[in-house]
């Protein structure tokens, strides 16, 4: 279809000026019509993202600013390394961080930390990676077993070791000349004995670097500088998550000369372990949008929105028969009201699983929180272990654009009451 042709099938559908409007890769008319249509042409599905910040769902939208900064920066050339320090000064500034970086990903930001930390300013070393015997580096990381979630493989592929313990004194008879770093979950950090504050403090008694994985931890915006303040030498946050930075971005921030070790490792370099984290200019400038975006922003506004969106589809839903809801709010990570609704199967006849299938597949489609990650299969998803022999469904709103919420408490309230004995 030409590209007149296409403005004039455009106008004819009778919403595409409000799709227009909304959409979040916003362009002016005339010059880029066809964004959202590449779905269409291509036959992918797009939905309401009910369920939150997940990378099989693609993550979280990018902001207006954030996309007008990939815009902007996609027409001139710069050096990559000029832009990453300069970035890396300003987050490092906003943050409280000696130092920062953008990856491609928290996953990403764990393994050129790491990478830092090992190598030093030693060229020599940092073309052995993940070759560790024989070279004198550094071979193991620890972390309390309730640290220890699967995302710690991006430490292992520079060679190192995973080692867990659970108590100070286990801590201490593990700690060895090959220890190269102590790490810590943030999301994890109401289980295990050891503390923030503690694990800080036995990293500075040893001389080894602390480290903490804040991936999915902001909200609250006070997170951004809070385990800097807390003195770990190195912290990691996902972009494509609650800062909504482009979805394939990360930080890692703190110690500069960890920071600056770890830049050996990525590109513009190559010949190391992690040239294939690279980051364009326009997705680091990104994050920089995403970022002062962020801190400027009514956070309180925010929340409260999020509170009215989610207590909108509790209403939507409460009263029917058999129905039970509860919001929740995890302090640690993914920090936002969270809408649990389980129903009576005697009063209403409907599994979970053909509740996802109805919301995926009715108009428009949408997607909440039924189950785990997917593996292959963008369409199957494995069933996740808390709603495994329930009928449960999890609703969150964060990741909606405004006014989401409305159609997806009427979608609720529609397949509850259809299936209502
Ligand atoms: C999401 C997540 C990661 C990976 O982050 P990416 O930015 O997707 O690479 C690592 N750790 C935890 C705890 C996470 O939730």
């Amino acid at each position: 279809m030409k590209r007149r042709e296409l403005i004039k099938h455009l106008g004819l559908l009778p919403f595409a000026s409000t799709i227009a409007a909304s959409w979040p890769f916003r362009a002016s008319a005339a010059s880029a019509p066809a964004q959202a249509d590449l779905f269409e042409e291509l036959g992918i599905r797009t939905f309401i993202n009910a369920a939150g910040t997940l990378t099989y769902m693609t993550g979280s939208l990018m902001r207006d600013e954030v996309v007008s900064a990939i815009e902007a920066s996609s027409k001139r050339y710069c050096m990559l390394d000029e832009v990453q320090d300069k970035v890396g000064e300003a987050i490092a500034k906003i943050t409280h961080a000696e130092a920062a970086t953008v990856t491609c990903g928290a996953d990403s930001a764990m393994t050129l930390g790491l990478a830092g930390v090992l190598t030093g300013y030693d060229i020599k070393k940092v073309g052995q990676l993940p070759y560790l015997e024989g070279t004198g580096m550094k071979s193991e990381v620890i972390c309390q077993k309730a640290h220890n979630d699967p995302y710690n493989h991006a430490f292992k592929i520079t060679g190192c070791k995973v080692t867990t313990i659970e108590t100070v004194e286990e801590l201490e008879n593990a700690i060895s000349e090959k220890t190269a770093m102590l790490h810590f979950l943030n999301i994890n950090s109401d289980r295990g004995k050891i503390k923030h504050e503690q694990w800080v403090a036995l990293g500075k008694k040893h001389g080894i670097p602390t480290s903490i994985d804040i991936a999915a931890d902001v909200p609250p915006v006070s997170n951004l500088w809070r385990f800097n303040d807390l003195g770990f030498d190195l912290v990691f946050l996902s972009g494509g998550k609650g800062i909504r930075a482009p979805q394939s971005s990360g930080i890692l921030m703190g110690r500069k000369d960890i920071i600056r070790a770890a830049r050996l490792s990525a590109p513009p370099r190559a010949v190391n372990l992690c040239r294939g984290h690279k980051v364009n200019k326009e997705e680091i400038l990104g994050v920089y949008a995403a970022l002062k975006h962020y801190v400027s922003m009514d956070e309180q506004k925010e929340w409260k929105a999020w509170e009215e969106g989610v207590a909108r589809i509790e209403s939507a839903v409460k009263g029917i028969d058999g129905i039970s809801t509860e919001i929740t709010v995890n302090p640690l990570g993914n920090h936002t009201p969270h809408l649990s609704i389980t129903w009576d199967d005697k009063k209403i006849k409907l599994t979970g699983k053909a509740l996802q299938h109805n919301l995926r597949y009715g108009t428009p489609s949408i997607e909440a929180g039924f189950s785990g990650l997917p593996m292959f299969d963008h369409q199957a998803t494995p069933p996740d272990p808390h709603s495994v022999g329930r009928n449960y469904v999890g609703v969150t709103v964060w990741m909606m654009r405004p006014g989401e919420e409305k159609i997806v408490a009427r979608r609720l309230r529609e397949e509850f009451l259809k299936a209502s004995i």
